[in-house]
């Protein structure tokens, strides 16, 4: 891998630390130069089955054919007009449609922006200052937000970060309703509990049953805005997200990832009463949110996941490949867990029966796992190197058939 090698060097200079969070978590030195469907293209022209897409937001695969062309499209027309254009109506009407339970939606670039709209229009609601989270979720790299994530300890995520914005939160473990009962009763400060309604970022842990119910209540009880975090889980669980699948309606859900076909786009929705805010004296600003090619590329995917709901074929496919995975890792001696939901499992070495909650990262080995997600790209297998793998809407037979070969192969090598 000659090409990948000296621009990895060069990239190591220039862009340090790397300007993808993958390099930091020292991903193997390869270079992409193309992606279409589930596949990948390095520059030295070897090909991988991609489970990483992008970290998700390439939930239709890369280079939906429908999404790019809208986009282009738009493109040549005028980009970003800072004024209204009619587009940004249109992809607000169909999301509200798809999401079902949301009165109102801002769009946004990023993820992380849109988790902070969210929280301030939970303080500008309650009038209080801080909020709830959980240990091991991550809602984004801004000051106020960032913890450590893997081992469920509470404390800066990284040095130069403001140290009193740490205080901001209080922080329990996930999918603990006794905690949370006793926090928010034990505290008149709190605007918000922030959840990721599935732990994707810390071991893909599912709610246990009832706990977002309960959440719910609590919030309710206690005046508290239940925010959903659905960067992730939105529109990847199902089509109406996380809230759908669980049947829970947060206040206000933020999305991004999947909702673009790839494409940098994020949302902040929720019920008008809160919503509505942002009409009066709460600032939500960004120069690129909802320009042309991004409310493109929302309408576009939007369509195809609602002309073509890949989910339950997302469900088959992620539960063969779990246990494909598993099986693997049998016939090798390799201890290899697998948990999560079809669409988006996490995969590490341990013992399976160890717990499933937030603190089970902390004693499976992880830097085993990130050399075998070297030997799976050796043996064209693209995943993320903390063991979350993604499915997208293009993987199929052919994916699954290449998948198999190529895990036993990389078993092989890893086990010898
Ligand atoms: N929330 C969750 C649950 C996420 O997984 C992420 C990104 N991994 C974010 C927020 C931040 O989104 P972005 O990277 O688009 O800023």
């Amino acid at each position: 891998l000659q090409r990948s090698a000296e621009l990895h060097a060069r990239a190591r200079e220039l862009t340090p630390g790397g300007v993808h969070s993958n390099v930091r978590l020292n991903a193997p030195s390869v270079f992409f130069e193309r992606g279409a469907g589930a596949w990948l293209w390095d520059v030295d022209g070897r090909d991988y089955v991609d489970y990483l897409l992008g970290q998700g937001p390439n939930f239709l695969g890369h280079a939906p054919t429908r999404v790019n062309e809208a986009v282009a499209a738009e493109a040549r027309r005028g980009s970003v007009f800072g004024a209204q254009h009619v587009l940004e109506n249109e992809a607000g009407e169909l999301f509200l449609d798809t999401i079902g339970w949301a009165e109102r939606v801002r769009f946004g670039a990023t993820g992380t922006e849109s988790d902070q709209a969210a929280l301030r229009l939970a303080r500008a609601a309650t009038g209080r200052q801080k909020f709830v989270r959980f240990a091991g979720t991550y809602h984004g790299w801004l000051d106020n937000v960032l913890v450590k994530t893997v081992d469920g300890v509470t404390g800066p995520g990284s040095r130069g970060q403001l140290a009193h914005h740490v205080a901001d939160s209080y922080v329990l473990p996930f999918n603990d309703v006794a905690a949370l009962d006793a926090t928010l009763s034990a505290h008149d400060d709190i605007a918000a509990v922030i959840v990721e309604p599935v732990m994707v970022n810390n071991g893909v842990i599912p709610p246990v049953d009832g706990f977002l119910k309960h959440v719910r209540r609590l919030c309710d009880r206690h005046g508290v805005v239940l925010i959903f975090d659905e960067v992730v889980t939105g529109f990847r669980v199902a089509l109406g997200g996380a809230a759908e699948r669980y049947r829970v309606r947060p206040d206000l859900a933020v999305y991004g990832k999947a909702m673009a076909g790839g494409w940098p786009v994020s949302a902040v929705a929720g019920s008008a009463e809160l919503m509505d805010l942002f009409a009066g004296d709460v600032v939500h600003a960004g120069t690129f949110n909802g320009s042309v090619p991004a409310c493109a590329a929302v309408i576009a995917t939007l369509g195809i996941l609602r002309e073509d709901p890949p989910y339950a074929r997302l469900e088959e496919y992620g539960a063969t490949l779990m246990e494909t995975i598993v099986e693997v890792g049998r016939a090798h001696g390799l201890p290899l867990r697998v948990q999560g939901l079809p669409m988006a499992f996490h995969v590490s070495f341990g013992d399976p029966a160890l717990v499933r909650d937030y603190t089970g990262l902390a004693v499976l080995d992880l830097d085993r796992y990130t050399r075998f997600s070297h030997t799976l790209a050796d043996h064209g297998i693209w995943v993320a190197g903390r063991g979350i793998w993604y499915v997208s809407a293009a993987h199929g037979e052919k994916e699954m058939a290449a998948t198999r070969e190529r895990l036993y192969s990389a078993a092989a090598d890893a086990a010898a």
